[in-house]
């Protein structure tokens, strides 16, 4: 018998009395909704590695690494004793004003091993406010150089960059943006490289190339009154796991040069060694002028973002007091030690083993294994950069037709996936794998096993 504490339910009606869940229709998860149309609600205990276990002793893969945040599997032990460690010296000290050996360390860290170019660290602690942050540092980087014509932003078709006000406002995801848009200011959105969206005939460069040639008509129309363009390098996340040639960034990087538009690069979803290299810019060869990191950047830990910029930023920002010249930006928690800190282990884990190299292995490994998938016919596309494996249903492979909406395919793959002990949770109709970092062979095994099976369950009439 279990007790009452070890039960789910019990639990679920607590929670269920007293919180408001993230991305989620409470309704959903409502008591007396039949068994077929309610969405499991999960009270989790405890979580090792790759598992997640719940009040009742049942063990889930994290197949999505908690939304992207658990980098090299749940409490690594290297992780977990960094905090431990730093919570017997400083647990927090604001940033203005005073310094500490985890915030100076880790900007050291990143610096070195960020793209050429970035020269200073500034902290923020979660992805949005990062967005936030570059986006008002780019329009007063601007302002301070006597430029007044530019205010207003080019983001991508598709992309997605957070939820707060600004964040939102970059983002064209309609999920998320449409009910707030008469709040949002109105950047210019170029058209995605998506090579989804690639024309009959045309390989995923010619696609990137075409898309970058919407970007040089606006730019050409537009350029001197654009402070900045934001942009997910490589796999656009939120928007589907849709991914594009990396001849695309290249190209955004000319041109924003070419019109004086700085140039941001959201590594908040896939850098620290997610996609193959620890950046993502690397694989194009350029370095942006901002450059933004979250989630991965504590291996799922702590809350903490950082915004990486050029030495020419930071210059248009430093001059006497009077001239009114300085970024004023502030968080309560901005820089807080403990969340640097494990920051600084997660930097030491890749100086100091061979993750990226691990990493390609796993990430052909997820290649054979999903392959046949691409056979079904229900899967329109298998589409992979790293250790990001995503998969498009649809109701028709052939035509890519998709599956109406309001059918909820995914949510029924999601069900079946958590009901075989895998989260597997879809954007949508699209089924991703993004596991931590160390899931092995046999973890890969069930996930495909699980994943084919969910495929079968979401696709049936
Ligand atoms: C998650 C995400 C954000 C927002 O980060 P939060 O910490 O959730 O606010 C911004 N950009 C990208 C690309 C993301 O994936």
């Amino acid at each position: 018998m279990i007790s009452l504490e070890a039960s789910n339910a019990s639990w679920n009606a607590r929670d269920l009395a007293a919180l408001w869940h993230p991305c989620t229709q409470m309704h959903d998860h409502a008591d007396g909704r039949t068994e077929t149309s309610a969405i499991p609600l999960l009270p989790i205990r405890s979580a090792l590695g790759a598992w997640l276990t719940d009040m009742e002793g049942r063990r889930y893969l994290d197949a999505v690494s908690s939304w992207w945040t658990c980098l090299f599997g749940h409490r690594d032990p290297r992780l977990v004793a960094a905090i431990k460690a730093q919570l017997d010296e400083l647990d927090h000290v604001l940033l203005a004003g005073f310094g500490h050996a985890p915030a100076i360390e880790l900007a050291e860290s990143l610096l070195r091993v960020a793209p050429p170019g970035l020269a200073k660290a500034f902290y923020a602690d979660n992805g949005s406010a990062a967005v936030e942050v570059a986006l008002k540092m780019a329009f007063h980087f601007h302002r301070n150089r006597g430029d007044v014509q530019r205010k207003k932003f080019i983001a991508l078709g598709n992309g997605y960059h957070g939820e707060t006000l600004g964040a939102l406002a970059v983002t064209d995801v309609p999920l998320y943006r449409q009910t707030y848009a008469p709040l949002l200011l109105e950047p210019l959105f170029a058209p995605s490289p998506d090579s989804y969206l690639a024309e009959p005939g045309e390989d995923a460069e010619a696609c990137a190339l075409r898309a970058a040639e919407g970007l040089r008509e606006l730019l050409e129309r537009h350029g001197h009154t654009i402070c900045a363009m934001i942009l997910e390098p490589l796999v656009q996340c939120a928007g589907g796991m849709r991914m594009h040639h990396p001849r695309y960034l290249a190209e955004a990087r000319q041109l924003c040069d070419a019109h004086g538009v700085l140039l941001i690069a959201d590594e908040i979803a896939v850098g620290f060694g997610r996609t193959g290299t620890l950046f993502v810019c690397e694989q194009a060869g350029i370095a942006p002028d901002l450059m933004l990191l979250s989630k991965g950047l504590t291996g799922g830990m702590l809350p903490l973002a950082a915004v990486l910029v050029t030495q020419r930023i930071y210059d248009a920002f430093y001059a006497e007091h009077a001239t009114g010249k300085a970024f004023l930006h502030s968080h309560s928690y901005t820089g807080n030690p403990l969340a640097c800190s494990v920051a600084r282990a997660v930097l030491a884990t890749f100086a100091n083993e061979p993750v990226l190299e691990r990493n390609r292995a796993t990430a052909a490994r997820m290649s054979a294994l999903a392959a046949p998938l691409a056979e079904h016919p229900n899967v329109a596309q298998v589409r992979q950069t790293g250790m990001i494996l995503a998969i498009e249903m649809v109701a028709d492979a052939r035509t890519r037709w998709p599956f109406e909406a309001r059918e909820r395919r995914g949510l029924r793959a999601y069900r079946h996936a958590l009901s075989r002990g895998v989260l597997l949770r879809p954007l949508g109709d699209v089924l991703y794998w993004m596991p931590p970092y160390c899931i092995d062979e046999d973890e890969l095994a069930l996930l495909t096993t699980v994943t084919h099976e969910a495929i079968d369950a979401a696709s049936t009439p």
